[in-house]
């Protein structure tokens, strides 16, 4: 038995016949592309020393604030809000403001017949960023990028690292496990989910790398997944956390913050992570068609099968975070949580 958690929120109904679908899998519905990727060109000469990086410093300290956006190339809601954003001027009034389009090279192949290829030219950019992996002999598009990045990141006291999903699901902020993460989401108010997980057995994300992970560092990084990847509503989530992020980390002015934390504030729902489910066998198979954020009401009911074992959910009303629809082994299927608030 499952049922799905608001139901509501999950698109639909807005098929145009003439759209062009996007990131199928058999059992899924196709989605449409109804975002425009924004030509980068104007902000490939940067003022940062790197290309596609921008940095605002403002007379007045205050702390650094980073917005990045294509960690996946094919996640073009961050690169429409970020593209805006310099568009629209933004500067800080103390402290300082970076923004970067990260994986410009698979931003580069993105196509809207087939967008998932442009997830990364090598490997995934958000599995690189722990030490051994930055430090050590490996190559690859993604790691040389990286590389260029971690000096300024190595600055950084807020990040806000901007994605999307394949699923169809609500937007969630992934907060990580540390307080700190969970009280700072909190304080940008938005949007309604918190996803608090541990990260991929896979590789680490930036929104686990170095200070940002260390309990003892004020720095923050969060992740904010702003819903289904072609979805007009997805850019405009995007660049709404956007700017309340800038807005609690108290680098914009007091009028600007305070518009955009006037604006309605929902009812928070923190979802804690507790399970991870690693492909284990080439032959993993969910056993049944799922989009997230399906809430399973009986314990041990079986949802996936891996080389012959069944995968259960460990707890009553366990909720289903981000289903991979693709399987490799080593890679995460599926989060289970509960929800805490
Ligand atoms: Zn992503």
């Amino acid at each position: 038995m499952r049922r799905f958690y608001r139901p509501a929120n999950r698109a639909g109904g807005s098929l145009s016949s003439a759209a062009v679908s996007g990131g199928t899998a058999r059992g899924f519905r196709a989605t449409p592309v109804e975002l425009d990727p924004p030509d980068l060109a104007p902000w490939r000469i940067g003022n940062t020393g790197i290309d596609y990086v921008w940095s605002f410093t403002a007379a007045e300290p205050g702390p650094h604030a980073m917005l990045s956006a294509l960690m996946h190339g094919n996640e073009i809601c961050g690169a429409i809000a970020l593209d805006r954003m310099l568009y629209d001027g933004v500067r800080p009034v103390r402290g300082k403001i970076t923004i970067a389009f990260c994986n410009i090279e698979a931003y580069r192949i993105f196509s809207r017949v087939d967008p998932a290829v442009s997830r990364y030219v090598d490997e995934d950019m958000n599995r690189v960023w722990d030490q051994s992996a930055l430090e050590g002999p490996r190559n690859s598009q993604e790691l040389r990028r990286a590389r260029l990045l971690r000096p300024l990141i190595d600055t950084v006291d807020y990040l806000l690292d901007i994605h999307s999903t394949t699923n169809v699901n609500p937007a969630m902020m992934l907060t990580g496990i540390e307080k700190k993460h969970l009280d700072f989401a909190k304080a940008i108010g938005f949007p309604v989910y918190f996803v608090r997980d541990a990260g991929h057995e896979g590789g680490r994300r930036l929104r686990d790398y170095g200070h940002f992970a260390d309990p003892q560092s004020p720095a923050v990084a969060l992740l904010v997944e702003s819903g289904q990847h072609w979805a007009k509503a997805t850019a405009e989530t995007a660049r709404e956390t956007a700017w309340r992020f800038l807005a609690a980390t108290g680098v914009l002015d007091e009028a600007h913050a305070a518009a955009w934390a006037k604006r309605p504030r929902a009812t928070q729902r923190v979802i804690q992570v507790t399970d991870r489910v690693t492909i284990q066998n080439d032959d993993f198979r969910f056993f049944d068609t799922y989009e997230g954020f399906e809430v399973i009401e009986r314990a041990g009911t079986v949802i996936a099968r891996d080389g012959g074992k069944d995968i259960r959910t460990p707890y009553d009303d366990c909720v289903l975070i981000m289903p991979s629809r693709h399987f490799a082994r080593g890679q995460t299927a599926v989060r289970l949580g509960r929800f805490e608030e």
